[in-house]
């Protein structure tokens, strides 16, 4: 996807890139992640910032949003004596070609992406809880031909889960608070995202539709 340019090979941007740290100013900072979009402007990934260097260097870099969140400082240039310097912006997107593939598909179904989607609620007791007391609660249960799916999965805390069973939610008088559904790609970045800054938050907050709950 992304041509190295001139004489660089993967290993030597490699090298190069993990050789970097971060200027003496941002040191102490907590490291961010750098939101990967395709030169459309479609999420693709979270990366390091030394991954995003790494495309940095390889001049693969389209354009970028948001005010640079770290400066990277490698060696000094043999031919300039300078010291070289990247700035990682928070989110970039990267030139090459668009994989329409990943694009039609549906998000990967994850606990911690459905826990964060459903907001840590039961979707039978309405009470909020922590991961570790959360399950996968599928509404029309595996067994009876029901899919490990966004659309047929919810968080349902232990208690409930237990006790709704191997049932459908009408058989065990159970109903749902809240109601499944399948987020978005912009959706999903926010979902699989660890420290999304507020340049980011903002990026792909634009295009999660109203009705999500992320919005609430
Ligand atoms: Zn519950």
């Amino acid at each position: 996807m992304l041509q190295a340019g001139g004489d660089l090979s993967w290993s030597s941007l490699f090298k190069y890139a993990y050789g970097l740290q971060p200027a003496r100013a941002q040191q102490g900072i907590a490291a961010v992640d750098v939101l990967q979009l395709d030169v459309s402007g479609r999420p693709q990934a979270w990366i390091t910032t030394k991954e995003a260097a790494v495309i940095y260097a390889s001049d693969g870099v389209a354009w970028t949003l948001g005010e640079a969140c770290q400066v990277l400082r490698g060696g000094l240039q043999r031919i300039t004596g300078l010291q070289s310097r990247i700035e990682v912006h928070p989110i970039i997107a990267v030139r090459g070609a668009v994989p329409s593939r990943a694009w039609r598909q549906a998000p990967a179904l994850s606990n911690p992406k459905l826990f964060a989607r459903d907001r840590h609620v039961c979707a039978y007791c309405g009470r909020g809880f922590h991961a570790d007391d959360l399950t996968r609660e599928h509404i029309v249960p595996t067994s009876r031909g029901g899919a490990d799916s966004w659309m047929n999965c919810i968080t349902a805390c232990r208690p409930c889960n237990g006790r709704k069973a191997d049932r459908l939610p009408e058989e065990a008088r159970m109903s749902l608070m809240y109601l499944p559904y399948v987020p978005s790609l912009h959706e999903d970045m926010i979902l699989r995202g660890r420290r999304i800054l507020a340049d980011q938050m903002e990026f792909l907050l634009a295009s999660v539709p109203r009705s999500s709950r992320l919005h609430g």
